[in-house]
């Protein structure tokens, strides 16, 4: 069997597949595995490329245990307390424990009493949307009517869930504080989304990253998807890169192997696929019938948001600096209006002018050269590569103007570190889509916006019989942990040799 793509999702579900007794074969167009789950190190300073938070980390312990492995023998979980440092325009200061009893007492302190209160009453909401979507829809293929029954399937699930809801909504109806409101808000960029669309069961984000925790892999996240690459060799599967796939073969109604850009074949019974599902399904795949209803889907979702990194090397340390800092911006609206293109700036998405800037700075001795020196990954909201009718993030001169102004407003917001930096790497859309095939560097794949954004992502069985869908960009999302759950489903889905 072939598993194209070593990103989280295709290096799951290749340990996954060769624990039960399959031959794979993984082919990696990088000349590196992880994909979004990256790495960059110079001079000494070493950094993760894109995710810097874990959270779930149950799922990652089942996927271990599955392919034959404890996760803590492999890697160095840290539990992080506090989860985030927020601060808000107005200058509030909120310090988030990682642990779900402290934050309503963490909460009254930052804001005013009342508002821990307000927060768990939403969280209890939240962790009963949980339990009724958890199992029927993140656990399992998606199924159409099924899988709405059974999300509905005892009287009251629905009201819980309120799937006509939007989060933005859920969150005026129960949180009189305007900064809780942002901070809810924000867990819809979690899956490239804009709250005012995305539904209110995304509360379950914020859920799920309080109750299970906020965790570091102690040298880097890239270890994460090294270990489960580790798991997938220990039990035979070959992972080959510099090997970009040019297209899926169909023969006979089914799928039976891949083509290469060198020309080479690779015949293959069951194909699975973890490349961004827009452009598996627009050039990797033959434009017949069989897949017009899976693109005619695609189409109709908004794609996630993207974002534009900056690695940024530091000489000097800063004082009591968070492991994660969140610096909001005084208009949360604005900032979704410019990256997707709407309200003010309809069907003309931009680069956002003052946006949330997220800064993860671990205080880790191996990602830096010395004591004296800081590795930060910066990362702003940012609307994706889309050059003629968005924004083209190739214009000469953009990325670098770009990450000036992001420098100058943290700065304004209170960390200055323009006269430390040793140098600054810029990572764009544009980067992102080249280096890891993700269509206009959408993040997540599909955003969430809309009702049915989660029923129109792409199934993890695909309409070619033998060929499957793993990561972000399928069902049931993007994000590390659903990307490992995808993998759980598209092996079940599979089967043991
Ligand atoms: C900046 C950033 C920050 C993030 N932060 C977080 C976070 O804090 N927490 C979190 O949980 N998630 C985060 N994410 C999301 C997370 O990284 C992704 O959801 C996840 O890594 C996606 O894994 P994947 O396997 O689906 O896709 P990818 O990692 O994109 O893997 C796809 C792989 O397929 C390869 N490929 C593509 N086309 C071909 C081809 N034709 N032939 C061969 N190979 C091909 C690519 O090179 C790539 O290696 C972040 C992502 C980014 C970019």
């Amino acid at each position: 069997m072939v598993v194209v793509g070593a990103g989280l999702g295709g290096l799951a579900v290749a340990a996954r597949l060769a624990a039960t007794g399959h031959a794979v074969t993984v082919l990696e167009q990088a000349d590196r595995l992880g994909g979004k789950l990256g790495t960059y190190a110079r001079d000494g300073h070493v950094f993760d490329t894109g995710p810097s938070l874990v959270t779930m980390p149950q799922v990652y312990r089942d996927l271990f245990a599955a392919t034959g492995g404890r996760l803590e023998d492999d890697i160095d979980l840290v539990r992080l307390d506090p989860a985030v440092v927020y601060r808000f325009a107005d200058g509030t200061r909120l310090t988030m424990p990682g642990t779900a009893a402290a934050i309503p007492s963490a909460l009254d302190d930052a804001l005013g009493a009342g508002a821990g209160a307000q927060w768990t009453a939403l969280m209890e909401r939240a962790a009963a949307m949980w339990r009724i979507s958890e199992e029927p829809f993140l656990r399992r293929p998606l199924a159409g009517p099924a899988t709405l029954a059974r999300l509905a399937r005892r009287p009251g699930h629905v009201a819980t869930i309120a799937p006509w809801q939007k989060l933005r909504g859920l969150g005026e109806r129960t949180l009189g504080d305007p900064r809780l409101g942002m901070l809810l808000d924000r867990y819809a960029t979690y899956s490239g989304s804009d709250p005012r669309r995305a539904p209110g069961v995304l509360a379950t984000v914020a859920y799920a990253e309080q109750a299970f925790g906020s965790w570091y892999v102690r040298g880097g996240l890239h270890r994460l998807g090294l270990a489960i690459a580790d798991r997938a060799t220990a039990h035979g599967a070959v992972i080959r890169t510099g090997c970009r796939v040019r297209r899926v073969l169909v023969e006979g109604g089914r799928a039976a192997g891949v083509e290469l850009t060198d020309g080479g074949r690779i015949p293959a019974n069951v194909v699975v696929s973890g490349v961004d599902a827009t452009g598996l399904y627009a050039e990797l795949l033959p434009t017949d019938r069989r897949t017009r209803s899976a693109r005619r889907n695609l189409a109709r979702v908004t794609p996630s948001l993207s974002g534009v990194v900056l690695l940024l090397a530091l000489h000097g340390r800063t004082p009591a600096l968070a492991h994660h800092t969140v610096l909001f911006p005084e208009s949360y609206d604005a900032e979704f209006d410019a990256v997707f293109g709407t309200g003010r700036f309809r069907g003309e998405p931009r680069p956002v002018a003052d946006p949330t800037v997220y800064v993860s700075a671990p205080d880790d001795p191996a990602l830096r050269p010395d004591r004296d020196s800081e590795s930060w990954f910066v990362l702003v909201n940012a609307p994706r590569h889309q050059p003629g009718s968005g924004v083209d993030w190739t214009q000469p001169g953009l990325a670098d103007r770009y990450a000036a102004d992001v420098l100058d407003l943290l700065a304004r917001r209170g960390l200055d570190v323009r006269s430390r930096v040793r140098w600054c790497e810029v990572r764009t859309p544009a980067d992102l889509a080249r280096r890891t095939g993700s269509v206009g560097g959408a993040i997540y794949g599909s955003s969430s916006n809309g009702a049915r954004a989660a029923f129109l992502r792409p199934a993890n069985a695909s309409p070619v019989p033998g060929l499957f869908l793993v990561g972000g960009s399928a069902h049931p999302g993007g994000g590390l942990p659903l990307v490992a759950l995808s993998a759980e489903i598209v092996a079940g889905l599979v089967g043991p040799a």
